[in-house]
């Protein structure tokens, strides 16, 4: 029985019983018009009053900008990895053309010569890798522009004995130098990492100042969990199916500045020329910004899902915002580390003290022990508490702790961990 569980996985994740009983209806029947919501036109107004509820559920929650844009796409966040890469890079080769066709004139050999050069010396994609999404993503751009344009800014695993589990500190990353006109394309991190349980505590100051770079963040696993300071972003994408609705669509939060006509994507001609990828149309963002997202069928369902998600939470916290939510989420993170703390010689948390995630708390029992551990995740489902097994990679137990995950279940997990300790 739903009413009897609690459920800690990883994503998919939680969703608010409300938003589901509620689900149920709109499936069947949506605003009496005799079809479901899945049977629905994503053109038809219906579609288009979602999306706009959506849109604006999230643009209260963050205080998001006039200046940024939101995206829905079908991508996952591992389709976003992709699709920063082909963007920005577009992005900053065109800006990159313009400048030197401003020096040479119309002699499109002598710019393309110069261009040429330019990628070859300049383009730097700086990924900061603190554990296995961002691996995976500077793994990605690796794949997609060549290992020569890939700066691996930080490898976290080098400051703690090969693994996981620190944000070491800004003065050992290695960016990109920020030149007149020059440094990183982009720079880019995974806000929390999933896996490995490690949370950037906050903005890396080195990011920030007048002549920033680009920041792209990937806050699949975080997402609506805390405030943000989306001023200091290029883009933000996250998948829906952890903290904010069901599996089917990514969220972009992008700059507008990014987009035409302040910003005009090389042309394919171009980037085939120097070697570097044409994207899929369906990540491209100029053309899905344009298009409302509905350049194709975009599951207008799970639009709505995260639409009510949203919603709700604006309704749950009113002035505070994600504020309200933060003070939650960070009350029942503390409730959980600290029983895994009092328990050290039972429990050990898997990532230093310092970037310990609030949504996802990785630790091992009796130092790991696999039949220990199986026994506790046992004992933990007899009671209900589901989805603690680590990700497969890491092995161990994990408990997320997204948005539907209430200070009740923390609670009865935490009894379940003095229970078992004692
Ligand atoms: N980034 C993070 C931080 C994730 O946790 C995940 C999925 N667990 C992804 C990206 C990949 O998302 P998807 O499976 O939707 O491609």
């Amino acid at each position: 029985n739903r009413a009897d569980v609690h459920y800690f996985g990883a994503g998919p994740a939680p969703l608010p019983t409300a938003v589901l009983e509620k689900a149920s209806q709109v499936l069947l029947n949506y605003k009496d018009k005799g079809i479901g919501l899945c049977e629905i036109s994503h053109r038809s107004p219906e579609a288009n009053a979602i999306l706009t509820e959506a849109k604006q559920a999230l643009v209260t929650l963050l205080d998001i900008p006039d200046d940024y844009e939101i995206l829905f796409l079908q991508s996952g966040g591992s389709g976003e990895f992709s699709a920063v890469v082909y963007n920005l890079v577009s992005v900053w080769v065109e800006k990159k053309r313009a400048k030197i066709a401003e020096e040479v004139g119309d002699d499109k050999a002598e710019v393309l010569k110069r261009l040429r050069k330019v990628v070859d010396e300049e383009l730097r994609l700086d990924y900061l890798v603190t554990g296995s999404w961002s691996l995976k993503a500077s793994q990605e751009a690796t794949r997609l522009t060549g290992a020569k344009h890939v700066n691996i800014a930080l490898d976290a695993r080098k400051a703690n004995d090969g693994k996981f589990g620190v944000v070491p500190p800004e003065d050992q990353w290695s960016l990109t130098p920020r030149t007149s006109g020059g440094g990183p394309a982009f720079v880019y991190f995974c806000d929390n990492e999933t896996v490995d349980g490690v949370e950037f505590p906050a903005f890396p100051r080195s990011l920030e100042g007048d002549d920033a770079p680009l920041v792209c963040a990937d806050m699949s696993s975080n997402f609506i969990s805390r405030k943000v300071d989306v001023r200091k972003y290029a883009v933000i994408f996250g998948g829906a199916q952890k903290n904010i609705g069901n599996t089917g669509i990514a969220i972009v939060i992008l700059r507008k500045s990014l987009l035409p006509p302040h910003s005009t994507p090389a042309s394919p001609d171009v980037l085939r020329e120097l070697n570097l990828p044409v994207g899929p149309i369906v990540l491209d963002y100029p053309t899905i910004a344009k298009n409302n997202s509905l350049y194709n069928t975009l599951p207008i369902f799970d639009v709505w899902v995260a639409g009510q998600v949203m919603a709700g939470l604006v309704d749950s916290y009113g002035a505070k915002r994600i504020g309200g939510q933060e003070e939650v989420s960070n009350e029942k993170a503390r409730l959980i580390y600290e029983t895994l703390d009092k328990y050290s010689h039972v429990y050990r948390v898997v990532p230093d003290k310092t970037a310990r995630s609030r949504m996802n708390i990785c630790f091992r029992v009796h130092g790991g022990d696999a039949d220990k551990e199986k026994a506790f995740l046992a004992g933990a489902e007899k009671k209900g508490l589901l989805g603690l097994k680590g990700h497969r990679s890491v092995g161990g137990i994990r408990a997320s702790n997204y948005n539907a995950v209430s200070i009740e279940g923390a609670k009865k997990l935490v009894a379940f961990l003095e229970e078992y300790a004692q």
